[in-house]
């Protein structure tokens, strides 16, 4: 059966059924007291050509005697690849996709060492591509207002109002900070968002304009050369 599916390693979505996926399930008890488990481990080949990477999603449910699933996922693990942080390209900054991979890897496990890796990541970002220098994160953002429009600005200041996240941006960028795993997925999903309108968004948009540049050129020049040509032919 063919499912839809987004891959994690080169972010295309796909269509998966046939060779590309294989399922490996174990079925047993614990005891009669403590019941019935299932184990699925998913192997998927993702079909982009220029990809081909393995994703190895591992997933335990608890069953009745007759293996029947009830109750939803106990647990769930991404063996392969162990992050979720989505695949970002090589022109933003090596050290502000370090961090942003960091505080994906880090997210379940500590959501405090996410948050500063993130809240790191948002100052380094603002420094890098606004240029504001501000060593409190909280100035960086307050500089920020008049230069982003008002939709980025008010993503950024609704999650800064976000309990710990807000109560402690005054404070340095390299300070833990107490934060649940939700204020932790929010800021990374503000990093993705920043990452894709200002980086990428500016990447495509010089590449969009120096094509433009050059199709120009081309039109320009073919327009010296034809009265060339047909003075070539007259003569
Ligand atoms: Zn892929």
């Amino acid at each position: 059966m063919a499912d839809q599916w987004t891959c994690p390693y080169c972010n295309r979505p796909c269509t998966i059924g046939g060779n590309d996926v294989r399922t490996m399930s174990g079925y047993n008890s614990i005891s009669q007291e403590y019941g019935y488990y299932i184990s699925t481990v998913t192997v998927i080949v993702c079909p982009n050509p220029d990809c081909r990477q393995h994703a190895i999603p591992l997933r335990i449910q608890k069953t009745n005697e007759q293996g029947r699933l009830y109750g939803k996922t106990l647990y769930s693990w991404n063996l392969m690849p162990e992050s979720e942080a989505k695949p970002f390209p090589a022109y933003i900054p090596k050290a502000l996709l370090e961090d942003y991979r960091e505080a994906c890897l880090t997210k379940k496990l500590s959501p405090k060492a996410s948050a500063t890796l993130s809240r790191r990541c948002l100052q380094g970002m603002i420094r890098d591509f606004w240029s504001i220098k501000k060593n409190k994160l909280v100035d960086a953002i307050n500089d920020l207002q008049h230069k982003v429009d008002t939709t980025t600005w008010d993503a950024i200041d609704s999650v800064r109002k976000v309990g710990n996240i807000g109560a402690h941006l005054e404070k340095d960028v390299n300070l833990m900070i107490e934060v649940d795993p939700e204020e932790a997925s929010l800021l990374i999903w503000l990093i993705e968002t920043l990452l894709t309108d200002w980086y990428i968004n500016r990447y495509e948009k010089e590449k969009r304009m120096k094509q433009l540049v050059e199709v120009a050129e081309q039109k320009t020049n073919q327009k010296k050369e034809i009265p060339r040509a047909t003075s070539g032919e007259n003569q």
